[in-house]
């Protein structure tokens, strides 16, 4: 969803900004293509980083885990027990949870309620990857698409129009999903998608009148 606003903003901003410097439709495509495709590249070595980062950290963590679970069986079991304690476990269950889970899947258990890490949470960098820069792609492709479809005068109200529309349908189906307020989640991000169109265009008209 994030990727998608990303993909609408800068697109749309990179087409408006180009096409505000009065150059021929023909190159504003050009610049809006150029625009998703190194986009969708910067979001997917970006996250790929990012998340190989977490992934490393989490690798060290069950590795250290391992280690520990080899070394003081006793300490650890106690150490989960504790944690089920804290979950409003009384004593004697807890240890007795503790007990049967790391007789079955020490590391799992350990890995899962001390850590935090499970099959569904655990990083996995290229699937990161591919998904940012897919959904980059879909929302660079909703203004990319106006160019095409709209005549050449009108291009900059058509592609911030449209690509408002776009942001507020997806800042509400957000707000929708997540249960957050639909009014103010739609206006924020219409209102800085237009803010960041309007400053660009305006970058735009200024170079365009410079060289
Ligand atoms: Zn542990």
């Amino acid at each position: 969803m994030l990727g998608a606003n990303d993909g609408i903003v800068s697109t749309a901003s990179l087409i408006v900004g180009v096409a505000a410097s009065a150059a021929p439709q023909d190159q504003i495509l050009i610049a809006g293509v150029a625009g998703l495709a190194a986009g969708a590249m910067a979001m997917a070595a970006g996250e790929y980083v990012s998340v190989s980062s977490q992934s490393d950290t989490e690798q060290a963590d069950l590795a250290r885990e391992r280690a520990e679970l080899e070394t003081q069986p006793d300490f650890e079991r106690e150490e989960l027990a504790a944690i089920y304690i804290a979950r409003g476990l009384d004593i004697a269950l807890a240890r007795e949870v503790a007990r049967q889970l790391m007789a079955k899947d020490a590391l799992g258990a350990h890995a899962r309620d001390e850590l935090g890490i499970s099959e569904i949470t655990a990083a996995r960098p290229i699937t990161a990857a591919f998904t940012s820069a897919a959904t980059f792609t879909a929302g660079a492709a909703m203004p990319l698409l106006m160019v095409l479809v709209s005549p050449a005068s009108m291009l900059v109200w058509t592609v911030s129009a449209a690509s408002l529309v776009f942001l507020a349908l997806l800042g509400a189906i957000g707000a929708q999903a997540g249960g957050a307020n639909i009014l103010r989640a739609t206006a924020r991000v219409t209102f800085w998608g237009a803010a960041a169109m309007a400053l660009t265009a305006g970058i735009g008209a200024l170079v365009g009148r410079a060289v």
